[in-house]
């Protein structure tokens, strides 16, 4: 899988670039990979329109843990859905970091996208201070532990390692550091959901470009990326999907 996470960015005339996308992703690339777009909330419902018949799917950054009620200017993973979105993604570092949310409110969004049928695209990830201090294992060990929820699955539940201070920053850890953490995230996936977990992908993000896709992406247990930046442009976004082989 190839996600892109376009976080406040686009408009209306952003709707160009989606076509781009959708014409750029041709059937032996689809036949290979998942792509999906994930437009700040306002372009979910045109842009799921637009990618109708494609096989780009269309996917949401946040969502409310509740189905409905007193939550101004929340959405809901129903509403999500209703909107044309068939994943949302939970817990990014930049929801953490804004919006202090703790991996109990992580494990219940990702509840939530479950229960409206939406895929969960759980993030975890270190910050800089932790990653020098040594303790990145065992930080994203503890995100892990605490936002993937009972009943993970291959088909409700991807992973996204996200080191917080690769993301946006032209910085990225080596395929060492990355096949070091990804190894662990599918060792405990493993250890807690059974073997049936080894088919759950584990995508990496952070300052994925088209020029080191093919390094980092060719990293065992790399199962794709989560891009941000590099998603706002087709060609960047098609580069990224052709460079990565799909494999393990
Ligand atoms: C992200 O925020 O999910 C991300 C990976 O951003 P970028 O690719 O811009 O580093």
């Amino acid at each position: 899988m190839v996600a892109g996470n376009w976080k406040m960015n686009g408009l209306g005339a952003s709707m160009a670039e989606l076509e781009k996308m959708i014409q750029g992703f041709e059937p032996a690339l689809a036949a290979r990979l998942d792509l999906l777009v994930c437009p700040p909330a306002t372009l979910i419902a045109q842009f799921a329109w637009k990618s109708k018949g494609s096989k780009i799917a269309i996917g949401a950054q946040d969502c409310h843990a509740k189905a409905f009620g007193a939550h101004t200017g929340d959405l809901s993973a129903e509403m999500l859905r209703d909107a044309g979105a068939s994943a949302v993604i939970v817990g990014h570092s930049e929801r953490r970091a804004d919006h202090g949310e703790t991996d109990d409110a992580v494990r219940a969004k990702a509840e939530a996208a479950w229960r409206a049928g939406l895929l969960a695209i759980i993030c975890v990830g270190e910050t800089k201070t932790e990653r020098e201090a040594g303790d990145t294992l065992p930080i994203v060990g503890r995100q892990l532990k605490g936002s993937v929820p009972e009943k993970a699955s291959a088909a409700n539940t991807v992973i996204a390692y996200e080191p917080v201070w690769a993301i946006g920053t032209g910085l990225t850890p080596t395929v060492k550091d990355v096949e070091e953490v990804h190894g662990m995230i599918r060792k405990e996936l493993v250890k807690r959901f059974g073997e049936a977990a080894s088919a759950i992908r584990i995508l990496y993000g952070g300052s994925v470009k088209p020029d080191n896709a093919a390094t980092l992406l060719k990293a065992a247990d790399v199962d794709g990326a989560l891009v941000g930046g590099a998603s706002l442009k087709a060609g960047d976004f098609l580069g990224i999907s052709r460079a990565y082989s799909g494999g393990r």
